[in-house]
């Protein structure tokens, strides 16, 4: 008997949800009913085309070879039948069928179901703020928003904007924005941007964005959008200071889609999102669902998060299609939490626990470590990034960030793996990964981060963060700070904190430049710490005790510094 395939939702996890079911029954009658005008829309690319990457729209809507997936695309291509503007208002579930009604006529039908595949996205979170509905106040959530942004940076009429929320899809807001000449500021409630990082690594970024002429401010909320005319013209914050702009973009989160759910009675989970077992089936044996509207299990800790990333949503929706058909013979194991984001030309990734995290649900044990050292050999145009490793008790990796300028995708990518495969530093140190000049240096970025964990691991290096030191300054200690580089670097940058410049190559010949107390605290470092950790074997060897390398060095400081 013909199989009926309901699915609702049409952008990442509906389509790729019938495309799947396509494939594995040429025969069963599959209908998406799409609320959006559009179809299979690339939402982490309307950031780009606002930012005028490319100007050519349909680019969101098109298959590699270059055909705009509409409904015409949908029933030739795949034999789907596609009701885009068409909004499912209710499901009936012990009827088996969903009520719709097209947008445009107001026409009203139900379709019936045999499966049935939920994938309604998410919601912007949107407090009620006096004066949201200002023209001029935006999300970043739609095409519809993507069209009115791009309009906006077209008609380069609009100066300033300010954009509300320091994550992902507010980062990614500002550079689109302040690459188009408008001067942004990005107002952050919590102290940090990209909550994802850790702190010291939050605000490598936000410095990498002020130097591009972006404000970020941190630790304020909104209190209002002020109006003229029924229009934007600035925004009012907490302490009462107004931002004058003509465009707020509010990017403060997003929260699962999931009243149509909650109304059948389906069960949802803390968050709001529809809950589903490893084959992406809902409390109601003919439901699955999948992408932003569910709650899926994180890998590290077991519990129920809310994900709403775009491969999750893919990879989802393709269990979720697979089980509609085939019965539930596959399994999606949930999310080890890996995001990566661009920053003007910086990039800044995670994957697994940050330390943040690990203290948020009580992991004991753990010791992490920060790496900074090139991409790249030098020959090669190298360029720094700046990491930190979380390893368990067991030494079992569970967490990595990586920012920088160079390449953090394969940072982040080979690292979400060995999270995944519950690999250990043991598994890593000796790591068989592609080398070859122009893509990585001999030892990658990564195995590097895994070696200095090893080495701290056995003690043989005793590592302290760029964070601590500054505490460590601003309550007025003095350690013996020791900086081994050379003076000509020394010349071009230095953080100016009362440090002794003793190249390295020179320390064992001027150790009564020392404390003479050799149980006096000395932290080393250089540009990226390597020196740093040198100088400490050679002090150790000489018998200073108390000596610590600050790990990452210059290039992990992310406090002012004096040249
Ligand atoms: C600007 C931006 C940048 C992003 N960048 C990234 C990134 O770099 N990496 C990443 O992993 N993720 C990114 N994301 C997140 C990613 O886009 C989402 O996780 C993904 O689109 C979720 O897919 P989905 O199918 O669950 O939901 P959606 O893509 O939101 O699609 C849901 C669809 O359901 C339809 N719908 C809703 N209710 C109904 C109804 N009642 N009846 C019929 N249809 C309905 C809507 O019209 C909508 O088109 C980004 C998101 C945005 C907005």
């Amino acid at each position: 008997m013909t199989k009926k395939i309901v699915v609702i939702g049409g952008s990442a996890a509906g389509a790729k949800a019938a495309a799947k079911a396509r494939r594995l029954d040429e025969f069963a009658d599959i209908t998406i009913i799409q609320k959006a005008p559009d179809l299979s829309m690339a939402s982490c690319g309307y950031p780009y085309y606002v930012g005028g990457v490319f100007n050519d729209r349909s680019q969101l809507l098109c298959t590699p070879a270059g055909v705009v997936r509409d409904p015409v695309f949908f029933q030739k291509a795949k034999k789907i039948t596609a009701l885009v503007e068409t909004e499912v208002t209710s499901i009936n579930r012990s009827e088996k069928q969903v009520c719709c009604r097209n947008l445009k006529t107001r026409e009203e039908r139900t379709v019936v179901y045999d499966k049935l595949i939920i994938a309604t996205g998410a919601r912007a979170n949107m407090p009620p703020i006096p004066g949201i509905d200002l023209i001029g106040v935006t999300t970043l959530l739609s095409m519809a928003d993507t069209d009115y942004l791009r309009s906006v940076r077209d008609a380069q009429q609009v100066k300033r904007a300010v954009v509300i929320g320091g994550g992902l899809i507010g980062v990614e807001a500002c550079e689109a924005l302040q690459e188009s000449g408008i001067q942004v500021t990005v107002v952050e409630a919590v102290d940090q941007v990209l909550t994802f990082l850790d702190r010291e690594l939050a605000q490598l970024v936000e410095n990498h964005m002020r130097a591009k002429g972006a404000r970020v401010l941190t630790g304020i909320g909104v209190k209002e959008f002020v109006g003229e005319n029924g229009r934007l013209a600035g925004v009012k914050l907490a302490d009462g200071t107004v931002l004058e702009c003509g465009l707020a973009v509010m990017a403060i989160g997003v929260r699962p889609n999931s009243e149509l759910a909650r109304e059948a009675r389906l069960t949802l989970g803390k968050f709001g999102g529809i809950t589903v077992d490893t084959h992406m089936q809902t409390s109601d044996p003919d439901i699955y669902a999948a992408g932003d509207c569910v709650e899926i299990p994180s890998r590290i800790t077991g519990e129920p998060v809310f994900a709403p990333m775009g491969d999750l949503a893919n990879l989802e929706g393709r269990v979720a299609g697979e089980n509609a058909i085939c019965g539930n013979t596959v399994t999606f194991p949930g999310t080890v939490h890996t995001g990566i984001c661009k920053v003007f030309d910086y990039a800044a990734g995670s994957t697994g626990l940050s330390e943040k995290a690990a203290e948020r649900i009580g992991l004991a044990g753990y010791t992490t470590v920060v790496n900074a050292s090139p991409d790249k050999p030098g020959f090669m145009g190298a360029k720094i990034l700046i990491s930190k490793m979380l390893v368990d008790r067991e030494q079992r990796i569970l967490g990595y960030q990586c920012v920088g300028l160079g390449d953090v995708s394969r940072q982040i990518a080979t690292a979400a793996m060995a999270i995944q495969g519950q690999l250990k530093i043991s598994d890593v140190v000796n790591a068989d990964l592609p080398y070859a000049p122009p893509f990585s240096p001999a030892i990658d970025h990564f195995v590097t981060a895994a070696h200095i964990m090893q080495n701290k691991l056995k003690g043989r290096m005793t590592g302290i963060g760029v964070r601590e030191v500054w505490e460590k300054i601003q309550a007025g200690e003095k350690p013996f700070f020791l900086d081994g580089r050379n003076p000509n670097e020394y010349e071009e940058m230095h953080l100016g904190i009362g440090e002794a410049l003793i190249p390295l190559g020179a320390l064992r010949s001027r150790l009564a430049d020392l404390p003479a107390d050799k149980n006096a605290e000395i932290v080393c470092f250089c540009k990226i710490s390597l020196r740093g950790y040198e100088a400490e074997c050679i002090l150790r060897a000489h018998g200073y005790t108390n000596v610590k390398v600050m790990e990452g060095g210059i290039m992990a400081w992310p406090y002012p510094r004096k040249k």
